[in-house]
């Protein structure tokens, strides 16, 4: 009903400012266009009607301008409506992203971090980060950092696209520096003969936990365990000579479930702590513990880990912590794109890309130098939903809702690729043109023509011959007289309003800014279009977005050269 109301309310407004004054009539009119399901109701709604449109016609224009036309965005979540989550509560969820800091986020990685937070917001519970640093070998400072810009980043524009708000995670936990805890957790499995050190070689434990086979490490007794595991720490043994292992069943029909390792050695720096541990947890051990321990209600994780739900959850059992629901949801590719670290690394390494932020790719930061606007990923993720499935997408799908967020109220500009001179005869310079800054607005920009000569692309001249006419956008119309290979001789036509006529792009010859743009192919590959553009462009500032006319969507990715890349079309 209200909201019925609201819509009656803003057809008034439209119809006031319109005429004047509303009528109902005109009003009822328009509510049965705009919701044919109401017809069979005309005769009770007309009261309503004529009830809203008195109220209306009380109004000041400055009150109706506002109903008619309300802010575009709406900070509220809308389009799809999310599932409800198992065993949740308002008030009481907790869920958290937990990205390992080994290299910088791609949008495989956004889809982690907007369902749980997403869901913490809906249920107005608790959203955390939390490092997943305990592999030291692979895990660098600079990736902490990254995560944090980039989820920042991210979770603003979900608080300004769907209205979920704090776009903040609540609490921030470095998983690393809980390692003590962890250590008196695994003491506690050895003592009560859940756990055992076991100094088997990797290969023979793989093939023994394949074939089902205990090894004679099993059932030594808790006190020998005990002594192994503090040489363990201690630093008696080399990397891969001790594992420390969950003892459940070697003949589990889950092999992953046949005394997993929980603990394990590490020779390398910890980018934080340094030498300071040796002996660093297992993923199943450290992320049930840490579930747990810090108050998770909902732990999403993506479908791969499936196998190792069992561990995990035994692992809380055994220890007797708080359980916690897992969430399952499926994983992202690209199409035709690798999101993977392992592929994308080596060409960062060999130099074919120019590092992490290379908009070739679709590591975050590459998406965001592309051009593609975090709320575009947020809305992107919001549409898919929480799916469990794995799915695969395209990046012409994000392109569209980039488009969309882009398309209202990014200037136009013209750019002039691979320019050929045009002299024009018969037009009195200085003259100045004008162009419209964006087809929905009236503000126009003005470009001073000093010389009669201009820029126009050799694409456009390719097609001309003698005595075509086409019109110079915002400047005039001319009629061609000659095309040579290097310059085009036109002519100011006798009529000037001419319709139909095909509109063509240019640069003046003195203000012309030169500039070029990148177009992504794939992650070895650009293509690089160098010309002329109108002065304006000389204004923008490093990371401003335009809509080159006829091109498509660019962001200005460096001021000298002046440098644009490609969003998409
Ligand atoms: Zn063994």
């Amino acid at each position: 009903m209200e909201e019925l109301r609201d819509l009656i309310l803003k057809l008034a407004a439209e119809n006031a400012l319109k005429y004047g004054k509303a009528n109902p009539k005109a009003v009822l009119g328009k509510l049965m266009a705009s919701r044919p399901d109401l017809r069979p109701k005309a005769r009770e709604l007309a009261s309503l009607v004529e009830e809203v449109v008195s109220q209306v016609n009380e109004m000041p224009p400055e009150a109706l301008k506002e109903i008619a036309t309300p802010p575009k965005r709406e900070r509220k979540p809308q389009g799809r409506v999310w599932p409800p989550l198992e065993g949740a509560e308002e008030g009481n969820v907790v869920t958290r992203v937990a990205p390992e800091p080994n290299g910088y986020p791609t949008l495989g990685h956004a889809k982690g971090l907007l369902v749980p937070f997403i869901y913490a917001r809906i249920y107005k519970g608790k959203f955390l980060l939390r490092f997943e640093d305990t592999n030291p070998r692979v895990e660098r400072l600079e990736f902490y950092d990254a995560i944090r810009e980039e989820f920042s980043r991210l979770l603003e524009a979900a608080e300004r696209e769907l209205g979920l708000s704090p776009g903040k995670w609540d609490e921030e936990i470095i998983e690393s520096y809980h390692i003590p805890k962890m250590y008196e957790l695994a003491e506690r499995l050895i003592k009560q003969g859940d756990a055992y050190v076991c100094t088997c070689p990797a290969e023979k434990v793989r093939q023994w936990r394949r074939e089902g086979r205990e090894c004679e490490h099993r059932d030594q007794p808790v006190e020998v365990n005990l002594e192994l595991w503090e040489r363990m720490l201690e630093g008696d043994f080399k990397e891969g000579e001790a594992h420390l292992r969950l003892k459940t069943d070697m003949r589990h029909p889950n092999i992953t479930m046949r005394d997993p390792g929980i603990c394990r050695i590490v020779e390398a720096p910890h980018p934080i702590h340094g030498d300071r541990f040796r002996v660093y947890p297992v993923y199943d051990f450290s992320v049930s513990v840490m579930d747990s321990l810090t108050g998770v209600t909902h732990a999403f994780r993506s479908k791969e880990f499936e196998p190792h739900v069992e561990v995990q959850r035994t692992i809380i059992r055994k220890l007797g912590l708080r359980e916690y629901h897992m969430v399952q949801f499926g994983r992202i590719t690209v199409e035709g794109i690798p999101l993977s670290k392992r592929y994308i690394r080596p060409l960062v390494e060999s130099g074919i890309l120019e590092g992490w932020d290379d908009p070739r790719i679709p590591t975050l930061r590459g998406l965001f130098r592309r051009g593609i606007l975090p709320e575009a990923i947020v809305r992107f993720f919001h549409e898919l939903g929480p799916s469990k499935v794995d799915a695969t997408v395209n990046m012409d799908m994000l392109a569209a809702i980039n488009r969309k967020l882009l398309d209202p109220k990014v200037p136009r500009y013209m750019f002039v690729p691979d320019p050929v001179r045009a002299v024009i005869e018969g037009i009195d310079t200085p003259v100045e043109a004008r162009v419209q800054i964006h087809p929905d607005s009236k503000e126009y920009r003005t470009i001073v023509v000093e010389e009669p000569i201009v820029y126009i692309s050799k694409s456009d001249v390719e097609g001309l011959k003698a005595g075509d006419e086409f019109r110079l956008r915002g400047l005039a119309t001319v009629r061609v007289r000659s095309v040579n290979p290097d310059e085009v001789s036109l002519i100011l036509s006798q009529e000037q309003k001419i319709k139909g006529v095909k509109i063509i792009q240019w640069a003046p010859l003195k203000g012309g800014v030169p500039a070029r743009v990148f177009i992504p192919l794939s992650p070895y590959s650009y293509e690089m279009l160098g010309g002329y553009g109108e002065p304006a462009l000389a204004e923008m500032r490093e990371g401003d977005m335009a809509q080159m006319l006829r091109m498509g969507f660019v962001r200005l990715d460096k001021r000298k050269p002046l440098t644009f890349i490609l969003s998409h079309r």
